[in-house]
């Protein structure tokens, strides 16, 4: 890279961060794990996403015990959402592991949450009974849910439930004709876009997805998707990239998807009392 683009890329950085301290950032998809906790306590945490600029953030870990850490640390920053996973490795087996639902239930019981999740799922594992009970519970608590999907298994979901509202995260990697056709057909649906590195070049997003997210721009949410400790380092300037990008699109556009969107969504959480 030329001497010029590292400086004029170093000026957008710092004059977009600058804005993005001033504008209120909403984000959906924060993790907490259980290897982060040492390396980085809650009240460093806190401090961390605030000096990002970021004023909610909706947080899940495995085990829920990270999330509710941070959530007593910032009760007016952190949104709780609740993981289906003990441990990291739950990734790939939770969805056979019928232990999984009492473990949910006992935890919604005790805590307030505004979704389960984030979870991951593909196509069939949908219809398997340990998902279709985590569907039937956050019908039953009435909260969102979080799932990394592919289309497949999010139109398997609404089956099950077409009163679900579902947070698709990453937007489902899915190319963006298909995720606009999602979110034609279900309007309880919206996605965040975490970890869309391929939907932008030369730091503008594509013509597909700049027409998807200003046409649908109030389905969309922005996400920093901290999964490992390394991720806790990057949120600044995940954030940066985001804002960089947020230039190509409208005000309107932008504002929704860094705040508005989520803070509208989640209205229900914030208005239920303890
Ligand atoms: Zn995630």
């Amino acid at each position: 890279m030329h001497s010029l683009q590292i400086l004029v890329l170093g000026l957008m950085f710092t004059m977009t961060g600058a804005f993005a301290s001033e504008a209120p950032l909403f984000d959906v998809h924060i993790h907490y794990s259980h290897d982060v906790w040492d390396k980085i306590p809650p009240e460093r945490a806190i401090l961390k996403l605030r000096e990002a600029g970021i004023t909610r953030a909706m947080v899940s870990s495995s085990s829920d015990e990270g999330t509710q850490r941070l959530y007593r640390a910032a009760p007016d920053l952190i949104i709780p959402a609740l993981r289906p996973y003990r441990e990291r490795g739950d990734l790939e087996t939770w969805m056979h592991d019928e232990s999984v639902v009492p473990y949910l239930e006992q935890r919604l019981e005790r805590h307030r949450y505004a979704a389960i999740g984030e979870f991951h799922i593909d196509g069939e594992e949908a219809e398997l009974p340990v998902v279709r009970w985590t569907v039937q519970l956050a019908k039953r608590y009435d909260l969102m849910l979080h799932v990394h999907s592919d289309a497949d298994a999010i139109e398997r979901i609404f089956k099950q439930d077409s009163s679900a509202r579902i947070l698709w995260a990453h937007a489902g990697f899915e190319n963006g004709s298909r995720v606009r056709e999602m979110l034609e057909r279900y309007p309880n649906l919206w996605a965040d876009l975490s970890f869309r590195w391929e939907i932008h070049r030369q730091g503008r997003f594509t013509g597909v997805w700049k027409a998807l997210l200003e046409e649908h721009s109030d389905r969309f949410m922005l996400g920093v998707d901290t999964y490992t400790p390394l991720r806790w380092l990057q949120i600044q300037e995940t954030l940066d990239w985001y804002e960089a990008l947020f230039a190509s699109l409208s005000e309107t556009a932008a504002r929704r998807i860094r705040h508005d969107n989520a803070e509208r969504v989640f209205a229900f959480y914030s208005s239920r009392s303890d």
